[in-house]
């Protein structure tokens, strides 16, 4: 019996490194150490060995047993370790590498455009004064002399709430609301959203709007053209050229639309400037004394200039944007560009 025992341990672990997965190795343990497993078997035949032997007969199979399951254990370790090796070839790290970035993000052109405008006024000046989006019909219109079926309230189409409450079609009640507040002089820019129901390439529903007011003593329609000029030579370039030309504002008498000589094609004529060479850039005058009168200021004493500017249309000139739209489409591929 005992060299039958001697057998066994030789034929399993000559089967051992023939065992070369998991599984293999898992079913060669069942085989011979399992419930039902040969040395098992042996074991239980304990009963036919002598009396002698059979001390000798335990200790040998303890043997085996503990042999055989260490030699497994230790076959089963070194293919674990192995396949992580293979892992470790496989996957390397090139240290040499570049990094991959992350991206920074930038203000929208709109936003660029607008604090760019509100600096050349700051050095003017000038104070950023902000008001309410969401309007009466009273500072939207009637204080700046636009009364109820007047026919300047059809040059801006208007989006209701209510029917004394409106979204604000242009800043300008900002300007009555600082006025209101405060005595002369007055230096304001309102920058801010303003609301009117249109949309095709040059409209949006929603858009920026910058408008200045000046009032003191003896402001005259030469510091109007003074302070527009140096605005838009800082903005276009100091070899522009601009025109005033006479026009209609319901809040401002005189007014003016200022032109710039079309950036895109030199003043010659293109399909931007409508072959005309000019270009619409805003919209000014000096303060109806209606409107100081609304306000409480005295338009025998003080006077003043108010303009006012889309700053989508600025910022199209100044980057040869073709689509207002393309400013509120939040296409990445359109914003990453400036
Ligand atoms: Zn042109």
């Amino acid at each position: 019996m005992l060299n039958t025992l001697d057998e066994l341990e030789k034929k399993a672990m000559l089967e051992l490194p023939g065992a070369t997965s998991e599984d293999a190795l898992n079913e060669l343990r069942t085989m011979y150490l399992g419930r039902k497993g040969v040395l098992t078997q042996m074991l239980r035949q304990i009963s036919t060995v002598t009396a002698e032997e059979r001390p000798l007969f335990g200790k040998r199979s303890n043997e085996i047993k503990e042999s055989l399951s260490h030699a497994i254990y230790e076959a089963l370790e070194r293919l674990k370790s192995s396949r992580k090796d293979d892992v470790l070839l496989k996957e390397t790290i090139d240290v040499t590498l570049p990094g991959r970035t992350v991206g920074r993000g930038h203000l929208h052109p709109v936003t660029r455009v607008s604090q760019e405008i509100c600096r050349i006024f700051a050095r003017m000046g000038f104070n950023v004064v902000e008001g309410p989006e969401v309007e009466t019909d009273y500072y939207n219109f009637e204080a700046l002399n636009i009364p109820k079926d007047h026919p300047a309230r059809d040059m801006q189409d208007t989006f209701y709430v209510e029917e004394n409450i409106v979204l604000r079609t242009h800043t300008s009640p900002v300007q009555i609301r600082t006025m209101e507040k405060m005595k002369p002089p007055v230096r304001i820019l309102s920058p801010g959203r303003v609301y009117r129901p249109d949309s095709d390439v040059s409209h949006t529903p929603m858009f920026h709007q910058i408008e200045g007011l000046m009032v003191d003593r003896g402001v005259t329609f030469g510091d109007l053209k003074g302070t527009l000029t140096y605005f838009l030579k800082q903005i276009f370039g100091a070899d522009i050229f601009l025109r005033f030309r006479p026009s209609f504002f319901p809040f401002t008498e005189p007014s003016a639309e200022v032109d710039i000589q079309c950036v895109m094609c030199g003043g010659k004529g293109c399909r931007v400037c409508g072959q005309s060479g000019w270009l619409e850039i805003l919209g000014s005058g000096m303060v109806d004394p209606a409107v100081f009168e609304n306000v409480g200021y005295d338009p025998e004493e003080v006077t003043g200039f108010a303009f006012g500017l889309g700053v989508e249309r600025i910022a199209m000139l100044k980057y040869g944007i073709s689509d207002i739209r393309l400013f509120f489409e939040n296409d990445w591929r359109f914003l990453e560009q400036f």
